[in-house]
């Protein structure tokens, strides 16, 4: 529901002339380059599908990077790949005693560490975003 109503919020905001959300534009374009440089190195003939993985705290839109992907990707080996994106976790380290736990988005503003209590902590993933494997033809 959260994902299909910001995609909304973008397509109004475009249709209305002012700054769209374009951030998954270049990412989607150095994914797609990084997929044809695999696949020109393994020979293949076509890219079928391509797992990504992404953090939990990354902004970006599963619909959105496959249809900058869709477009991006035409007359290319990857013309027609799914995209299948995994989410990773976000992972903290306690600044008091340097123990690493996950936290989830909702609780970003109110971390605590379950081993001490204390609520610094410096984010240690979760925003990053890379292409875990490919399947080729
Ligand atoms: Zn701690």
């Amino acid at each position: 529901m959260a994902r299909a109503g910001a995609c909304d919020q973008i397509v109004n905001k475009g249709d209305e002339g002012k700054d769209i959300s374009m951030h998954e534009l270049p990412i989607t374009e150095s994914i797609l380059k990084i997929v044809l440089k695999h696949a020109k190195m393994n020979s293949a003939r076509k890219v079928m599908a391509i797992h990504l993985q992404v953090g939990k705290l990354s902004d970006l839109e599963d619909d959105w990077i496959q249809r900058y992907f869709d477009y991006l990707s035409k007359g290319t080996l990857a013309e027609g790949a799914m995209l299948k994106i995994e989410r990773t976790p976000i992972m903290v380290q306690c600044n008091a005693c340097s123990t690493s736990y996950k936290a989830e988005m909702a609780r970003m503003g109110d971390l605590v560490c379950p081993a001490c209590g204390e609520k610094d902590g410096t984010l240690l993933s979760g925003r990053e975003y890379y292409i875990k494997e490919m399947e080729v033809q």
